[in-house]
């Protein structure tokens, strides 16, 4: 079996002929920077997510953390490749050089995280929800807290939650419970529980940093009521290292379907010990804080989602190659030699939706990640603002899609093995597990399809979708060819009609049947991903149209006929299924708003 974890020519297709990455060098934070530094970190990224990695991906799966003589203990592969990832410096890869950071894009961080996310999901989520705890305690902490914090953090030397969920509390965060009651000393006292915590006990790091959500006593209800806490697993003593234990406890070890690898956690806060948390920024605003964090996480499961479905699209097509059986079914001879199966068209039929849906979506998420460089580092003001428009509202697309159809994929890679891919023999089972997480947290796809259809759209009197519908326009211009053309004049139609239907429902919303209208919000976000995957691969369509231009007969002209075909496929066989939702949605058809419980 090949080591390969994604197609490193795609990777450079999506970072330099759809996205034109050398031209961040431009800019004033990323001019020491160039194709070959870029290049060099992501050969390093691919190297250490292959040699250190992906080797422990099926065993830390077989043996889950476990709690033992009061620790929690797991694979020691697992530490050794956090510790070869930060003494790399990707903890750090976005920050400023001051700051011990590499001053790497954003695009070229996520290109990066794609290797780790592939070879191995659970290891990767250590120091991945470490950089995003970081972030929040650079734009939100102290000047003391982040002095205490993040330096540590960034070296890998202690590691980061995000601890939000409650037994009571999932979804809906504005039913959360946990309290802090504020004391002289300048710390809180935090009391409650929090269940599903990634990463919450383990012996990785020093320390553990835990940003908790909790209301403050006499706070207001609901979601302006709370606030967010930096609790860590020690207090730390006057030189700033770990010290006394802190009063949050492991309730118990969760013990999952996939992301076995990672810890899971149910933890409780001020039980037997008093719990010190240190206040975030302002008290109630912590909700807003968290965002930055849940944003950057789900743009994170878009891509990990991505990354996964990726790497079983890539073990199916090798075994596709290898595996031979049957005949065509013009060969009526028995003696014949048996073919590899992909010669058979239902198993490119399974090969090609993988590639659709997992380029597709490596398009998006890498799209969405060259919208939040643009968010900090476009020339002017009204690019960056308008890159952080399209983000906002790109962000539950990118998170779900994904999401949705990454295990889709897998799925597939499992058909295509026949027997083999429902064993523990072979990678894909383990691929379909870890990924089917996705959906699921960092809010659900429902929730998702709820923000969009809710709030997203209509943010700002509509200026980001008019953004989103601006951009898609200058990308159907440009359509040269034929074949091109065509696709472009289907994905035009769509979003015409994307547009009537998207008013129908904002009219709903603001008049008589706002709960009418969201009830078919997951249909909404299916129609809305759909157009944004079909204008990526237009996108990707183009680029390969000019690639074959320049050389028709090059290395690379398989590459970009295979890019071509991937892009026929999702015009003819994804694009049109939308027709059935646009209908859904055009009737606010009431099927499912209007089913009773007793009638189950
Ligand atoms: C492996 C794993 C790791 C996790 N890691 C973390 C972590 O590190 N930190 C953390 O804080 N949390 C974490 N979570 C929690 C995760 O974010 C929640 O499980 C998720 O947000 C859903 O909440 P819930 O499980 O309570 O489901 P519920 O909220 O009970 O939802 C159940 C179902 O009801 C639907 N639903 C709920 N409310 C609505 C609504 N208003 N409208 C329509 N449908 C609705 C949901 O879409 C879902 O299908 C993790 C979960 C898992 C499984």
């Amino acid at each position: 079996m090949s080591d390969t974890l994604l197609n490193r020519r795609d990777l450079d297709f999506q970072l330099y002929e759809a996205l034109d990455t050398e031209s961040l060098c431009e800019r004033e934070r990323f001019a020491e920077h160039s194709r070959e530094t870029f290049s060099a970190v992501i050969d390093t990224a691919d190297r250490i997510a292959r040699e250190q990695f992906a080797p422990h991906n099926s065993v830390a799966d077989k043996e889950e953390p476990r709690f033992e003589d009061g620790k929690v203990t797991m694979r020691p592969e697992v530490k050794t490749a956090m510790d070869a990832y930060a003494e790399a410096g990707f903890i750090a890869g976005r920050y400023d050089y001051e700051l011990g950071g590499m001053q790497l894009p954003e695009t070229v961080m996520t290109a990066c995280n794609g290797f780790f996310m592939a070879a191995n999901p659970s290891t990767a989520g250590y120091p991945f929800l470490t950089t995003a705890a970081a972030n929040v305690i650079r734009t939100f902490g102290s000047s003391e807290q982040q002095q205490q914090f993040l330096e540590p953090m960034l070296a890998g030397r202690f590691t980061g939650t995000m601890a939000l969920t409650e037994p009571q509390a999932g979804s809906s965060l504005a039913d959360l419970r946990t309290t802090a009651t504020p004391t002289d000393e300048g710390h809180y006292l935090i009391k409650g529980a929090k269940i599903y915590i990634s990463g919450g006990e383990h012996e990785l790091s020093d320390n553990i940093v835990n940003l908790v959500l909790a209301r403050i006593r006499g706070a207001p209800a609901g979601v302006k009521g709370i606030s967010m806490f930096i609790v860590p697993k020690y207090r730390l003593d006057a030189e700033g290292n770990p010290g006394e234990r802190n009063g949050v406890e492991l309730a118990g070890l969760i013990h999952k379907l996939g992301y076995r690898g990672t810890t899971s956690t149910a933890l409780s806060f001020g039980s037997d010990n008093e719990c010190h948390g240190y206040l975030v920024g302002e008290p109630h605003e912590g909700l807003k804080y968290m965002f930055q964090m849940m944003n950057e996480a789900r743009l994170g499961v878009g891509f990990g989602a991505t990354a996964i479905g990726y790497r079983g699209y890539l073990h199916s097509l090798e075994y596709a190659r290898d595996r031979r059986q049957g005949r065509h079914p013009s060969d009526k001879d028995p003696s014949s030699e048996p073919i590899a199966i992909i010669e058979h068209a239902d198993v490119r039929r399974m090969l090609l939706a993988q590639k659709s849906w997992m380029e597709g979506a490596f398009a998006l998420c890498m799209y969405g990640a060259r919208l939040m460089d643009d968010s900090h580092t476009a020339p002017g003001e009204q690019q960056r603002h308008e890159a952080r428009q399209m983000l906002d509202l790109l962000t539950p697309v990118i998170k779900a899609w994904p999401s949705e159809y990454g295990p889709r994929a897998n799925d597939l890679a499992i058909q295509v093995y026949g027997g083999a891919g429902y064993t523990r023999e072979y990678p894909v089972e383990q691929c379909w597990r870890d990924n089917r997480l996705n959906p699921i947290h960092e809010g659900t796809n429902g929730i998702q399809a709820m923000d969009l259809l809710g709030r997203k759209v209509w943010q700002g009197s509509g200026e980001a979708i008019q953004l989103l519908f601006g951009a898609i326009q200058r990308d159907l211009e440009a359509a040269e060819g034929e074949q091109c053309q065509q696709w472009a004049y289907s994905l035009s139609e769509t979003l015409q009609q994307a547009g009537q239907v998207t008013q129908v429902l904002g009219k709903a919303l603001g008049q008589e049947s706002p709960e009418k209208a969201l009830a078919n919000a997951s249909v909404y976000l299916r129609l809305f991903g759909h157009i944004t995957v079909a204008w990526m691969w237009l996108r990707q369509a183009n680029a390969a149209t000019a690639g074959l231009t320049r050389d028709p007969e090059g290395d690379d002209a398989a590459f970009y006929r295979g890019k071509l075909q991937a892009a026929q496929y999702f015009f003819h066989w994804e694009l049109p299924t939308v027709a059935q939702d646009l209908v859904i949605l055009r009737n606010m058809d009431d099927t499912c708003f209007n089913m009773r419980d007793e009638w189950f």
